[in-house]
């Protein structure tokens, strides 16, 4: 799919971190969402593994993809 011009800047969810994100990072908390529910981080290279450990512990994290393949419906 081709962005368009005006699409906005993904930004790094990390605290303080004002980076381009180029990876989302797709999580579901069973306590709180249905299974198939997905929300996102946005990650940039810096802050990917630390957001990643941070879910894994927590037993949330279901997958990682490129910041502009977020599937439809996640968020
Ligand atoms: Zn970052």
């Amino acid at each position: 799919m081709q962005m368009p011009a005006d699409a906005p800047v993904l930004i790094c969810s990390a605290k303080g971190c004002r980076d381009v994100a180029v990876h989302a990072l797709l999580w579901n908390n069973p306590s709180l969402h249905t299974e198939d529910r997905r929300k996102i981080w946005l990650a940039c290279d810096e802050h990917r593994e630390h957001l990643e450990e941070f879910l894994r512990l927590r037993g949330f994290l279901r997958d990682t993809v490129d910041a502009h393949a977020i599937p439809d419906g996640a968020g």
